[in-house]
């Protein structure tokens, strides 16, 4: 596969645990916020000492809460199609797969799926979507879809962003969505190890694992700049996916100045009609997915880390103490899953077991006992602080004061149209809590912007 050297990475996930003075200076760089090789990240993923996995965490922590605080930002899947021409043998929308239940959303059937999003006080969306045999047709019912979603209101409130998960576009379709007004670009490349890749993927214009490492390229060249990649674990080795991730970042940033906004750590689940999805062969223990989760965090500390709900309450919870910073929240992953109550995990149009079922105002009253501050925010990507202008901003550490002023807006916000009494007795807390530790400046503005909530203004951010 093109930028990432099977041989490297082979060697590198066979390095034994590095000596203690070597451990110490690549702590000592992460501590200085500074970006790992992918040799000094491997060496942190062989670490088998559990006081040094100690400091792992401790670092991983440090790492994220010096950069964006404690601020968690939530978001929510909308599937609007399951009708794939793919053959991904793990999903259960390949197409060869006879037990899903399929559909494909009119616009709408997207707005009532946005309503009621909308209704739950959820303003971040991830459109996501499978893949036909004609891209022109797809990018037309992309544009329509993001138009539909950003033209419904409830009350005052709307859809501030809309991110998507999309297959590989041409550059001229990738100017469409950026003209349409997406935040981030995100495609998992599943498997970086190739001959998987190709084993997994039959035929369809997902076989080419090339052009689907290329999609970032191509999107970068349309000018998209917020750009979300990561393996889907699982598939092969979880050692060699998280390498050949670094690699691709590292190809990434020699070539465009710039690696990715957000990288997602997904790992397989049981999805109907897919024998794959139920192998164990490279499943791995939670204990190294927590390890390898806060190796992410120190060796690309700019870069924000989503967990979704294939993860339990319990991991997810324990995650955010490792450097994870946007979090999915009540995610139903088929086409229409909103409009249903229940078990979302029963009904054979979903396309994997989903292990986290909370409502959004459960995980938001989760965040709070823990210490963290829900967040809303949109407001880098609407102020055109994206690619290289926000790391420009993030790197002398100037992002956290946004970050946490938009954070603490954005969640009075949600108390006030959104959360019942329990959770806002709480939620006013915790705001209590932060504004004592800000700066007088920034809780001078964080007050300002309260005093218009509480007349009624919405939506304003800096
Ligand atoms: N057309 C899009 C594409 O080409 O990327 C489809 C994206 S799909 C809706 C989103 C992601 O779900 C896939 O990229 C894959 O990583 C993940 N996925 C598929 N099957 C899965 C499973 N059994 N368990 C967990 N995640 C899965």
């Amino acid at each position: 596969m093109k930028h990432i050297d099977e041989e490297k990475i082979n060697r590198l996930i066979q390095l034994p645990q590095c000596s203690r003075s070597e451990f110490d200076a690549i702590i000592e760089k992460s501590k200085n916020l500074q970006r790992l090789t992918t040799e000094e990240s491997a060496k942190l993923l062989a670490v088998k000492d559990k006081e040094l996995i100690d400091i792992i965490y401790r670092t991983a922590r440090y790492v994220k809460d010096t950069i964006y605080g404690k601020r968690v930002v939530l978001f929510v899947p909308l599937y609007i199609n399951n009708i794939c021409v793919n053959e991904c043998q793990y999903c259960s929308f390949c197409k060869n797969n006879k037990v899903t239940i399929r559909k494909k959303l009119t616009i709408d059937e997207i707005k009532e799926q946005t309503r009621i999003l909308l209704e739950r006080g959820h303003k971040r969306i991830l459109m996501l979507s499978s893949e036909s045999a004609n891209e022109d047709d797809d990018i037309e019912y992309f544009v329509k879809a993001i138009e539909a979603i950003y033209s419904v209101s409830v009350g005052k409130n709307k859809v501030k962003r809309i991110n998507v998960n999309l297959a590989p576009l041409s550059v001229e379709n990738f100017k469409k969505l950026k003209k349409a007004g997406i935040g981030t670009y995100q495609i998992f490349q599943e498997t970086y190890h190739e001959e998987t890749y190709r084993k997994l993927h039959g035929t369809g214009p997902k076989s080419d694992p090339d052009n689907r490492l290329d999609a970032i390229d191509r999107a970068f060249k349309a000018g998209i700049d917020d750009i979300g990649i990561g393996p889907l674990y699982g598939l092969y080795d979880y050692k060699f996916e998280t390498l050949a991730m670094f690699e691709h970042i590292a190809y990434l940033e020699k070539e465009f100045g710039l690696g990715p906004h957000v990288v997602s750590v997904p790992r397989l689940e049981p999805a109907y009609g897919s024998e794959i999805s139920h192998s164990k062969k490279y499943a791995f223990t939670d204990e190294e997915f927590k390890q390898m989760v806060a190796v992410i965090r120190l060796s690309v500390p700019y870069t924000g880390i989503i967990i979704s709900t294939r993860e339990t309450a319990e991991m997810r919870n324990e995650l955010l103490n490792l450097g994870v910073s946007q979090i999915s929240a009540e995610s139903r992953v088929s086409p229409g899953g909103y409009e249903r109550p229940g078990d979302h995990n029963a009904v054979k149009d979903v396309q994997f077991k989903l292990n986290d079922q909370r409502s959004i105002e459960e995980v938001i009253a989760d965040l709070v006992a823990y210490g963290y501050m829900p967040s809303f925010c949109a407001a880098c990507y609407r102020r055109e602080r994206t690619g290289k202008v926000f790391m420009s901003i993030a790197k002398p550490g100037n992002i956290k004061s946004k970050c946490d002023i938009n954070a603490l807006v954005t969640f009075k916000e949600y108390l006030e149209d959104f959360a019942a009494p329990e959770v806002k007795k709480h939620g006013y807390k915790l705001i209590e809590e932060k504004l004592a530790q800000m700066t007088e400046t920034d809780k001078n503005i964080v007050l300002k912007f309260f005093e218009d909530i509480d007349k009624g203004i919405r939506d304003e951010y800096v």
